[in-house]
């Protein structure tokens, strides 16, 4: 049991880490995918802006360059790029003639002219920002954004006019910057990954705590439910068993047997609907069914046939229902919570002794109050009445017939209806079950 107990427990807790730590590094993903994405967008938006600004400037529109051939500048946002090493150039002019000649050789410089060699004029490619890698003779590739426009023969940038103009702007900056970026994040990804790895462990065992309880309280409820079945079950079979050897014998000298076995039968159903109840109270399939009822009629339907009851028994039950009031309630249920508390009344107060049953209306409020002058029920008890299968355990009490599921019930209805309990002592003995609702309460 323990065995099966832990593996459930591991399992469950695995589980539990195993979401959690993938909904952390989807979640870091997802950011790094974002911070990653809008970092490089936002870069090369500066450098796509420099390409636009270049292109006014060549086909007239723009301010005018005084040099605009000149290499190793570039103006951005209004501020000059600072130079990085291994870059041999920051913005940079080829002008091709319709042949894919280049013109403008001695501009560019030998240094220069060697490494744009490599450019071929690609017409397809016109008006549109492309990339250009170029291997230089340095330890890295050269990366370019590049524009290709053509120049009208009118133009007054004679330079350029009927021309082709290849703008080229180094973006080695850049890709080193989104390089570092990547980096960084990277490192912040793995940082946080094992941070995720030991939160998603620690928050693993505690939402276990919750789980392991409730699965304790229903191993208990399962053991304790076919513990109290059992013993009806058994006597019910001893008496089939017994009647089986006597075949011949009329019913009415076998009565006795049949009775025990229809008492067994009849407390076994009581048990078994009070075990439904929980079962779906538990599952939150019992839905509370609302509905205006007066107070008075109700707890007079439900509390006059206990004075017959009580009589019989040689107790006294007072009924003190005169209180009236419209009140929204699942009447069924609040039928079963009075019944609860006035089978308990009626079974744990001795022959001689009083129950009184009294409904009591405030403006805001309306309640129930049952006291009797039974055994009463001892402080350290008040409380644990309330849990599943608890019984006080006293002689008196233990011999009374009962399965401890009464007073959770209650307690559950209860709840439902927003109400609270109240167990006080009453004097000079026995108890009282006071029992509060509010008046105006809107159910779900
Ligand atoms: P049961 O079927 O045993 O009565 P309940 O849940 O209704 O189950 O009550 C739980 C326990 O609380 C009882 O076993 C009894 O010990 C105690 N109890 C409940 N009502 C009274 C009462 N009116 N007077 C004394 N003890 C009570």
């Amino acid at each position: 049991m323990k065995q099966l107990k832990n593996s459930f427990q591991k399992r469950q807790q695995l589980k539990l880490f195993g979401t959690f730590l993938i909904s952390f590094i989807l979640l870091f993903l997802v950011l790094g995918a974002i911070v990653g994405f809008l970092f490089q967008h936002s870069i090369y938006q500066n450098v796509n802006q420099s390409l636009q600004i270049q292109k006014e400037q060549i086909l007239g529109k723009g301010t005018p360059n005084r040099h605009p051939l000149k290499p190793q500048q570039r103006q951005k946002n209004g501020q000059q790029r600072p130079p990085i090493s291994g870059a041999p150039f920051q913005t940079n002019i080829i002008v091709f003639n319709a042949a894919g000649k280049v013109l403008n050789r001695d501009v560019l410089g030998a240094r220069n002219y060697q490494l744009f060699n490599q450019v071929k004029l690609n017409k397809n490619q016109l008006n549109q920002v492309t990339n250009l890698d170029f291997n230089t003779n340095q330890r890295t590739a050269s990366r370019f954004r590049t524009l290709l426009l053509k120049v009208s023969a009118k133009s007054s940038q004679r330079q350029y006019a009927g021309h082709y103009v290849l703008i080229l702007i180094n973006t080695d900056a850049e890709a080193l910057a989104i390089h570092s970026i990547f980096r960084s994040l990277l490192i912040t990804m793995i940082i946080f990954t094992l941070l995720a790895t030991l939160l998603a462990f620690w928050l693993s065992r505690i939402g276990m705590r919750p789980i392991i309880t409730a699965w304790h309280k229903q191993q208990e409820f399962s053991a304790n439910a076919a513990h109290e079945l059992r013993t009806p079950l058994a006597i019910i079979q001893n008496q089939l068993e017994y009647l089986l050897t006597k075949p011949h014998q009329p019913i009415l000298a076998e009565a006795e047997k049949i009775t025990i076995s229809l008492n067994e039968t009849s407390r076994m159903k009581a048990l078994t609907e009070q075990l439904l109840t929980l079962a779906r109270s538990d599952a939150d399939v019992l839905q509370l069914r609302p509905s205006q009822v007066d107070l008075k009629t109700l707890s007079e339907q439900v509390t006059t046939p206990y004075l017959e009851i009580a009589a019989s028994q040689h107790k006294s039950l007072r009924l003190e229902t005169q209180a009236t009031a419209l009140i929204t309630v699942d009447p069924d249920l609040i039928k079963q919570l009075i019944i609860i508390l006035l089978d308990n009344a009626v079974k744990y107060t001795p022959a001689g002794g009083t129950i009184v049953f009294t409904t009591l209306v405030s403006t805001d409020h309306w309640g129930i109050k049952v006291s009797d002058t039974g055994c009463g029920i001892p402080d350290n008890s008040k409380k644990q009445i309330f849990d599943r299968f608890y019984r006080v355990d006293s002689a008196r009490q233990k011999e009374q017939i009962g399965y401890g599921l009464g007073l959770s019930i209650a307690n559950w209805i209860t709840t439902q209806h927003r109400g609270k309990i109240n167990v006080l002592d009453n004097h000079p003995q026995g108890s009282i079950f006071r029992l509060t609702f509010p008046r105006h309460v809107h159910y779900r």
